[in-house]
Parts: C-alpha cells; structure tokens; sequence
C-alpha cells in the first residue's frame, strides 16, 4: 500500500552530537534508545548474560553492568564478548577499572564526576584510552555523589549544582579532545531533574541519557518516570533512556519502551486501547481487556485491539483500531478494519478476538 506519514511528536528533536555505544547510535537523529541495568553480581558470569538476554528479548537496546572490584572487571570481557547489545560497564571510584573495561572490550564506560577529581590528572590517559578503543563516555552526574565542592557551595543537589558538575567534567574531556560522551544529571525529585535536563540542553550539544535516580516501586518509578520523561521528551530533550525501578530490569525495559511509543518516539507495537468502563458497561471490561492483554503478550506486530464495553464510543473506537469488540446486550460485535465480521455471544469475545489477531498477525509476517 501507500507508505503512510510517520506519525506526529510533540516536539522536533533537540539537535545534538552523534556518539557510538558499541553499534547502538546515541544522539543526532538516532532512535532513543532504552538502557537497562543488571542486578546479577557481575562475577557470575551465566547468571549476568541470561539477564542480558531477557533484557535484549524485551527490547533493550544498551545495557549497563556494575564494576566496583577487580573480579568485576575479570568478568568483563567474556560478558562484553557474549552479549547481543552494546555493554556499558559502570565505574564510580576507580580508574583503573576504566582502562579494565576498555581492554575488555565494553562499548562504553559510565564514570561519576563527584569521584573523578580522586583521578583528575587521570582524564587525559582514560579519553586517550577511551579514544584509541573507539569507546565512548558517560558522564553520569548523581545527586546521590555530587562532588563535595559542588556540595558546599549549593548546600544540597540542586539543578544547578548538578549542571555545573556535569559542565565541569565535560570541559575536563574536551580539553583533551574527547568529544565521544554523553551526559546525565540524575536527581530522584523529577521536578531537580527535568530543571537539570532542560539547563543542561541549554549549554551544549552533548548527548543525554535521562534518568531519575531512585524512583522507588514499579508504581511510583514507573509514574515518576514518565512524567520526567515526558516533560523532557515533549522537548526534544533525551537521547538515550533509562526508567529505574526497585523490580527486575525487564520491567524497567517495558516503561521505557512504552513511554517513548506513548510519545510516537518508537514504532507502536501492539496497542489495547480500552474503556475505563462506567454505569454503562454491559460487559465487565476489565477482565476482558486483562484476558485479551495476557492473550496477545508477546505479538510483535503494530496491532491496535479495542475493547469497548458499550455501544455509545465502542463501535467508533473499534473501528479506528485493527480489530475491536463493541459490546452491548450480552453480545459482542466484532469488527476488524472498521467492518463488524461478526456479532458472537460474550462468552465467545475473548477467544474470537484473540483467533482474528492471530490471523492479522500472520497477514502481518508475524513467524
Ligand atoms: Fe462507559 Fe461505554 Fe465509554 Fe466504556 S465505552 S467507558 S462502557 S460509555
């Protein structure tokens, strides 16, 4: 058919400089991309690249491995080697860890600043380094372990403070030539980190990866997230992300990965656009719209099922989605591209929608 228009964002992307994560693109006009981070203790080797793999199965695209110790760093290059995405190894304290993870073949190495002056002469031998590997940067600024000068000065973590720690350790790059890094200024108070963001983009063209730290239970993380995110990402602010959840990684994968299709920054896959049901409601619609969900778990095609729990927007919106039921008087129409196939008795809606997706799917190239 006719190609059709790509669909529209809030805001153009904000421009900024191109950086290479292993084979993952970050800034510039490359896709976000979505970040995770292990929980395994990186020394257990099979345990770290399974998580890895579920990561890359969910659709991380860059993954972040801790490395505060030495057998750490000896774990390294057989993870490095054995992952499908780009590997970041995660250094706070010390430098020779850096050089570590760059002989090890990691994509990229995140540093802390409010640690780096221990190794201030050092940022010259790491950009070399850094350089001669093609192995990018991430300066990661915290509010958690913002340098202590930074700390006097401002009294507490604030936007500010933790711009000009990331402004600082930025220009300590530049000025050995080392340009291939990206920028975060974490703060868990969304509305610090959306100022920090917003001031930053402001001073320079660095790539970003956002993030807010410490944003607590899947609930609250996943809310809190969001919100700063979309506050940024309305912008065009953010060029790599990365949700954090007090729950397993995967799930932080799947809130980012919906945020940015919520925004039309990522291809949507498949969609259940459903009622939030009212007095109306002639079929319980929560657990139909939870059964057609845990039917379609895992269907990798841009599919949009509506499930509607009444006549009055039930059949509009389901025959703007792909598929749809507009339920009435214990029945359900089925429609598919805005045609009713069909009218079947309640009992039968789950499994007729579910039997038509499967088919669409197909038609779709769906293995
Ligand atoms: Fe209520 Fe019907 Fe709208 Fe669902 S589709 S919220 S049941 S009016």
């Amino acid at each position: 058919g006719m190609p059709s228009a790509p669909p529209p964002v809030l805001a153009p992307r904000r421009p900024t400089r191109k950086i290479k994560v292993g084979k993952v693109e970050v800034g510039g006009d490359a896709p976000i991309s979505v970040q995770s981070m292990t929980t395994t203790p990186t020394t257990d080797i099979n345990a770290t690249l399974q998580q890895i793999a579920e990561l890359t199965a969910t659709g991380c695209d860059i993954v972040r491995v801790a490395c505060p110790s030495q057998d750490d760093a000896d774990a390294l290059p057989a993870i490095a080697k054995k992952s499908q995405i780009p590997v970041i190894a995660d250094i706070h304290f010390q430098p020779k860890y850096v050089y570590a993870a760059i002989d090890a073949g990691c994509a990229a190495v995140r540093v802390n600043p409010g640690n780096i002056r221990k190794f201030d002469d050092q940022v010259k031998q790491i950009a070399r380094a850094a350089k001669d590997a093609g192995v990018s940067i991430r300066i990661g600024v915290n509010a958690g372990s913002l340098d202590k000068r930074l700390l006097d000065k401002y009294g507490k973590p604030t936007a500010e403070a933790l711009v000009e720690s990331a402004v600082w350790e930025a220009s300590l790059f530049e000025e050995h030539d080392f340009h291939d890094f990206k920028i975060s200024v974490k703060h868990n108070d969304p509305v610090v980190m959306v100022r920090a963001y917003e001031m930053l983009s402001e001073r320079g063209d660095w790539p970003l990866h956002l993030g807010v730290t410490e944003a607590g239970p899947a609930f609250q993380g996943t809310i809190k997230s969001s919100v700063a995110f979309g506050a940024l990402l309305s912008q065009g602010i953010g060029d790599t992300i990365r949700v954090s959840l007090s729950a397993p990684p995967v799930e932080e994968v799947k809130v980012g990965n919906q945020i940015l299709q919520s925004l039309n920054l990522k291809p949507r896959k498949l969609e259940i656009v459903s009622c939030p049901s009212c007095g109306r409601a002639q079929v319980d619609v929560y657990t139909l719209a939870e059964e057609v969900t845990a039917g379609l778990e895992g269907l990798e095609v841009p599919l949009r099922v509506a499930v509607m729990g009444c006549v009055v927007n039930g059949p509009g919106e389901a025959r703007e989605a792909d598929l749809g039921v507009a339920s009435g008087n214990g029945k359900g129409q089925i429609f598919v591209k805005g045609e009713v196939i069909k009218t079947v008795p309640e009992s039968q809606i789950v499994e007729t929608l579910l039997d038509e997706a499967m088919r669409i799917a197909e038609e779709m190239g769906e293995p």
